[in-house]
């Protein structure tokens, strides 16, 4: 890498799993604003839900998750509960809808427990439709997956997981506070396939404290022999000042931003030797998995799980914290556990903000995903009837395309193969909050 392009490298964007980006929400949106966007979401439409749990057993100090640890069963009793509450709030508005993807994410959603899990997917049966359910997945942690929370997953009809891996390496694990061998891992494979549930998905992460290239190559090896049929490769992202149990990790023994770069090369090199499809920024699918055959048809989409094949406009989001994205904005619930659980009790949504997407907004938005999802994006067609000649934003990727990270030819911006790597800053180009926010975010690579 030159020297201008790990400059590049270092300069701090978002990840863009949203336009605008969450930083940029207001409480101009409100609980009022969020109920008749769902009034409007129209009759025909199916959607997809997405359900927070913010509690995990207990707290790795790498994450950068909204979750806090729990040992009592009360909390999550009474937070189970107040799912139930706002799944009758949303479905008394938007009536009985048929749902295309659903994903339980966190924290640990199976810190609920089977039964709790179990309730509140019978709850939702009875509320929305989930006979025609395209995706019903879930993060777990494998270190809490036994073989009865394997069959319990299935009879809820769950048919995708991702685990937490991260790294197989005895030395990286114990840096990051989350220990689990290669071998309890494949373990938890075995009785997930037994239970039937054959989409798995693992999570791993460069840049961790401690680890080295070998350490990605050895951990990438493994997984491979497991067979996945996805691989998430995130960098992680140090954000101490964010994220309280960071500060726990040695800041000195952080990889560089030129090793940072090599792991992530090396993690890319042996995947797609091992015939997996690269995915826009950083996910790898076998060939025939759902989110391969989206990207060879050009509708892969970006939302706050990263990339999907869910086509639905309407991705509604149950939980503190929870983002739901309508036609005509975002809408983020109160990220406080007891703040969300006391507004669904009493009847009210727990919207603290988010944002109505202007005409303009929405062709940022477009462009945005496009970049990060296709690598390439003809201003031209995103900007339809919007008059915006995009001269600034063009200007801005001078850099890029001096170090021959981006080609410009007309209104069509390619990012060239040595340039990926380099996509979020391509598509922060385009972003118009940047420079009004104070957020502070990871670096580009
Ligand atoms: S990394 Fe996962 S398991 Fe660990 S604290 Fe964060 S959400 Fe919980």
């Amino acid at each position: 890498m030159t020297p201008v392009a790990l400059a590049l490298a270092e300069r701090a964007v978002p990840r863009y799993t949203s336009y605008p980006t969450a930083p940029h929400f207001t409480p101009a949106v409100d609980a009022a604003r969020y109920a008749g966007w769902l009034d409007a979401v129209p009759d025909d439409d199916a959607v997809s839900l997405y359900i927070h749990v913010p509690y995990c057993a207990e707290l790795c100090l790498y994450c950068g998750c909204h979750t806090k640890a729990i040992r009592r069963e009360e909390p999550l009793e009474a937070y189970a509960d107040r799912i139930a509450h706002e799944i009758r709030l949303v479905t008394g508005r938007i009536g009985r809808r048929r749902v295309l993807h659903l994903h339980w994410g966190g924290g640990t959603p199976s810190v609920l427990g089977e039964k709790r899990l179990a309730a509140l997917t019978a709850h939702l049966r009875r509320a929305v439709d989930l006979d025609g359910i395209i995706e019903h997945a879930i993060e777990l942690d494998p270190r809490r997956t036994t073989r009865a929370l394997a069959g319990a997953l299935a009879d809820m009809g769950v048919n995708r997981v991702s685990l937490g891996v991260q790294d197989f390496s005895p030395h990286v694990q114990a840096a990051i506070g989350r220990v689990q061998p290669f071998g309890a891992v494949e373990d938890v494979v075995g009785l997930l396939r037994d239970a039937g549930i054959k989409a798995i998905n693992f999570d791993l992460m460069y840049g961790l404290p401690r680890q080295t290239e070998d350490d990605v190559r050895r951990t990438v090896t493994l997984a491979h022999s497991l067979r996945p049929a996805r691989l998430a490769l995130f960098g992680y992202a140090h954000v101490p000042w964010f994220k309280t149990q960071q500060k726990l990790i040695d800041g000195s023994t952080l990889p560089g931003v030129a090793e940072r770069f090599a792991q992530a090369a090396a993690a890319r090199e042996l995947l797609t030797g091992f015939g997996y499809v690269s995915i826009g920024i950083d996910h790898f699918a076998q060939a025939d998995d759902s989110l391969a055959r989206a990207a060879a048809n050009g509708r892969l989409r970006r939302n706050f799980q990263g990339y999907t094949a869910d086509a639905a406009d309407t991705l509604i989001g149950l939980g503190a914290s929870a983002i739901s994205r309508l036609p005509q904005g975002f809408a983020q619930n109160v990220p406080g556990v007891g703040a969300y659980g006391r507004a669904v009790a009493a009847g009210r949504f727990a919207t603290a903000r988010g944002v109505a997407l202007s005409a303009q907004d929405r062709v940022r938005a477009h462009i945005i995903e496009r970049l990060m999802c296709d690598f390439a994006v003809d201003l031209a067609a995103c900007a339809g009837a919007e008059q915006i000649e995009f001269m600034p934003e063009l200007e801005a990727l001078g850099p890029l395309c001096a170090e021959g990270l981006v080609t410009i030819d007309g209104a069509f911006i390619k990012i060239t193969e040595q340039g990926r790597p380099f996509v979020r800053l391509a598509a922060a180009a385009f972003d118009a909050y940047l420079a009004h926010g104070a957020a502070r975010h990871s670096r580009a690579v």
